[in-house]
């Protein structure tokens, strides 16, 4: 595990540190926050701080003493690590009742015993309900590490037991200075970061896939739903690939615009200043209502999105949703 600390969660860091120096950590603790704020990485990172025989200065784990290399080798006995399933998606009660089994073992070491669950939220119900019975009687020497991007897709019942810790986007200074450090060359970040809702992984991510040329394609075939002179359908199929997320992002940036435009006092900021003249000429057949009911139909759609869900159906049913409304209300 490299245990690397982002900029911006020392004030988190401190808190485990402080926890973990005092042996105060509580038994359950829920990291929670929007993707790409890097807390799946502070949870490891953290996670062999509490196991580290040495820790170093700052508190983080030394990389070097014998837990660390069993950490790294991933065979460290007293550690167990849970992520969904490849291809599924979810966590199972099978993965769940053999992360209880590991814990009520007699541990192999003096320290710690840790049970680290990323993506929580995909547990199923089974699953959950397995997890909550350990979370209100847990083994002794336990701690339980939860990671989610959704926590309220989490059973309040387990919410409730656990020590919530908020990761947050930083500043757009401190994303934008940090995203310029990552990299000599000269990338536009600031539109990245925009999409990214602040989020500096999730900005990174986008570079790497090359959103700023899909986010085009999606805001032309949003603008042009919206329209309503064109075919959903066809829409749904030049934008099928791209990762839902953005679509949603990219999607939100266009209702925001037109609101802003419509409600504007110049000058105005855009998310999207390349369809400026689009925008413009939009405006005047949106009515703010319609605009905020567009916006709780990405957000609802958001709501419920499931990545086991048949993408291209799911794109579809929401632009022709978009597509109806859009029809329904042109003046
Ligand atoms: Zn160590």
């Amino acid at each position: 595990m490299n245990n690397q600390l982002y900029p911006w969660q020392h004030e988190q860091w401190d808190y485990f540190t402080r926890m973990i120096s005092s042996d105060s950590l509580p038994h359950a603790i829920l990291l929670s926050g929007p993707e790409g704020v890097g807390k799946h990485h502070f949870a490891r990172s953290i996670t062999a701080a509490i196991l580290c025989l040495q820790q170093t200065e700052s508190g983080a784990a030394c990389g070097e003493c014998k837990h660390c290399l069993l950490i790294e080798a991933k065979t460290y006995p007293d550690l167990v690590h849970v992520v969904p399933e490849e291809d599924k998606n979810t966590i199972s009660i099978d993965a769940i009742r053999e992360l209880i089994s590991k814990l009520h073992l007699t541990r192999h070491f003096d320290s710690k015993k840790v049970a680290l669950i990323e993506y929580a939220d995909s547990m199923n119900t089974s699953a959950a309900n397995a997890l909550l019975k350990t979370l209100e009687e847990p083994p002794e020497e336990t701690i339980i590490i939860l990671v989610t991007g959704t926590p309220l897709k989490l059973p309040a019942t387990i919410r409730s037991r656990c020590q919530f810790v908020p990761f947050h986007s930083p500043t757009q200074e401190k994303a934008l200075a940090w995203l310029q450090s990552t990299s000599s060359d000269a990338v536009e970040w600031e539109p990245l970061l925009r999409i990214a809702q602040g989020a500096p992984l999730q900005a990174m991510q986008y570079h790497e896939t090359e959103l700023l040329d899909q986010r085009i394609l999606i805001v032309q075939g949003f603008l042009e739903v919206l329209e309503a002179n064109s075919d959903p359908v066809e829409i749904a199929a030049r934008i099928e690939l791209i990762p839902f997320l953005q679509c949603f992002q990219c999607i939100q940036a266009v209702i925001v615009d037109l609101l802003r435009i419509k409600g504007a006092e110049n000058p105005i900021t855009l998310e999207n200043p390349d369809f400026y003249r689009s925008l413009l000429a939009l405006a005047p057949r949106m009515q703010v209502p319609l605009l905020l009911e567009f916006w709780e139909l990405v957000l609802e759609r958001k709501r419920v999105f499931d990545n086991n869900l048949n993408r291209r159906l799911f794109t579809e049913s929401l632009l022709i949703r978009t597509h109806k409304l859009a029809i329904k209300h042109s003046v």
